[in-house]
């Protein structure tokens, strides 16, 4: 049983300096070692690397958010790992009391990307029970996102439009079918580069924006983050050893983002000095955490235009379509 995994990880992380110690023996357990976990040194088999991800998400998600009893629980899948294992954990953990646990999937309108991932999505829906919704930026907003990078001539890149477009249709649709909290797939390193990326741009703004929300504003449906803790490299593991199936590709608008250049920062500094990512996003918790007590309280309202929450008289959304219709 052990060969396969061991086969199967060399296969996979050989290429990126994936640590594993094929003939060493779990921290906790005499069976094999499956990986080696550089930021506390340990090495874990296949029943304790599950059982240190699983106690993690657990203990975490408890200190985000409390879900009340019959609540229903949203999680916005991609069909990528990190959402799939956002899915598989928060059904595990929260399919009781009542509650029901429903994933969505947003369309952008990306050919020859979205569409496969979509599958992805669906079919591990299907194997879960969970129910599963589409919502797309066509229906929605009367745009793709390939029409809208076609349309576009203002400079912005097209995750500015993708991300304010996405939050805007995953919050209507979560509000539509009654869902109480969402769940989003953001791992550590997500956590990592956002913070660092904000940081240097100087938006504080949204530092105390990112999730998750403990302030409950009128419209907004408040989102956690079950995987905020979890590194990148645990999620890809925990989906290859569990069977689950994901889409690997990465978007062709990806590129142009400028989130790479703090990818390749945070994987460098973790690189060098394991912990890093940790003690970023903890510093991030720490300043985000004073912001919320001394920032003034931003109270949001209808937008005039469509009725979503927002703290300015148009919402961003409205006022990105605008721009596009004119043009
Ligand atoms: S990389 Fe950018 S354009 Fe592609 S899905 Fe992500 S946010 Fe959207
Ligand atoms: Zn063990
Ligand atoms: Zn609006």
């Amino acid at each position: 049983m052990e060969k396969w995994y061991h086969l199967l990880l060399k296969l996979f992380y050989g290429g990126i300096h994936w640590e594993i110690e094929m003939s060493i023996n779990c921290s906790k357990c005499r069976k094999p070692a499956i990986t080696y976990i550089r930021y506390n040194g340990m090495h874990l088999c296949r029943e304790h690397f599950i059982e240190y991800v699983k106690r993690r998400v657990k203990k975490d998600v408890k200190k985000q958010i409390e879900i009340p009893n019959d609540a229903t629980i949203g999680v916005a899948v991609s069909g990528g790992k990190d959402s799939l294992i956002a899915l598989y954990l928060v059904h595990e953990i929260f399919s009781i009391r009542g509650n029901r646990i429903i994933a969505f999937t947003v369309d952008e309108g990306i050919k020859g990307y979205r569409d496969e991932s979509i599958e992805f999505a669906r079919r591990n829906c299907e194997k879960l029970g969970v129910e599963h919704h589409m919502v797309s930026f066509k229906e929605m907003i009367g745009f793709t996102l390939d029409e809208i990078v076609s349309r576009k001539k203002d400079g912005k890149g097209p995750c500015s439009y993708c991300g304010v477009f996405r939050r805007f249709c995953l919050n209507k649709k979560a509000k539509e079918l009654g869902v109480k909290v969402l769940a989003t797939g953001h791992n550590l390193d997500d956590m990592a580069q956002s913070a660092l990326m904000n940081f240097v741009k100087g938006d504080i703004e949204k530092i105390a924006r990112m999730g998750p929300h403990t302030r409950i504003q009128p419209g907004l449906i408040p989102r956690f983050l079950p995987l905020r803790l979890i590194p990148e490299k645990e999620t890809t593991l925990f989906a290859l050893i569990n069977g689950v199936e994901y889409h690997d590709r990465v978007c062709p608008y990806s590129i142009e983002a400028f989130r790479g250049v703090f990818r390749d920062i945070v994987e460098g500094l973790e690189n060098d000095h394991p912990g890093t990512r940790h003690a970023i996003f903890k510093s991030y918790e720490t300043i985000r955490k004073i912001l919320l007590e001394i920032r003034p309280f931003q109270p949001v309202h209808p937008c005039e235009i469509c009725g979503e929450p927002t703290s300015q008289r148009i919402c961003k959304a409205c006022m990105l379509l605008e721009n596009l219709k004119k043009k």
